[in-house]
């Protein structure tokens, strides 16, 4: 994105991202997210509590302890996503104003399953976030949670703990 002081993390070879945690709060903050978007994809990042790369590389769990949603301006809502730009330059400025770190991109899939489709593949300009998380609300009353991290041009699920 060209955005200085980006609190992107790299994967390093020594760093790799198999688990992921997401409190109950932050659950159920990222659900609401989700289904106040619907029909529409709902889309935004989440942060971790510690600076920096610390909080990626310690032990390689991606640990969710804020979500914070970003208005969708792709011209589909209801297929895509894409990150309102003055939103997701305040969300970067709020993270780090906040001493936390991006962790992780989520968005919905109000029909879909939760599962990278060909968009999401072909839009991997935030490939170097920790963690990318599809929310699927195919069945509304019992939404799927699965996060993913990107590594080699291709999705792979992380443990959801
Ligand atoms: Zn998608």
């Amino acid at each position: 994105m060209g955005i200085e002081g980006s609190p992107f993390v790299s994967h390093g070879c020594s760093s790799r991202t198999e688990r992921a945690e997401l409190s109950a709060e932050t659950r159920s903050q990222l659900l609401d997210a989700c289904q106040s978007a619907y029909p529409e994809e709902a889309c935004g990042v989440l942060a971790g509590d510690l600076p920096g790369p610390a909080a990626n590389q310690a032990d390689g769990v991606v640990r969710v302890t804020a979500v914070y949603p970003i208005r969708n301006t792709a011209s589909d809502t209801a297929a895509a996503f894409s990150f309102h730009p003055q939103d997701w330059i305040n969300t970067l400025y709020r993270i780090q104003k906040n001493r936390q770190s991006l962790v992780g991109i989520y968005h919905s899939h109000p029909v879909q399953p939760a599962f990278p489709s060909e968009a999401d593949h072909q839009g991997m300009q935030f490939g170097s976030a920790a963690s990318y998380w599809i929310i699927s609300l195919a069945d509304r009353a019992c939404p799927v949670i699965q996060p993913y991290r990107w590594e080699n041009r291709a999705f792979h699920p992380l443990v959801l703990a």
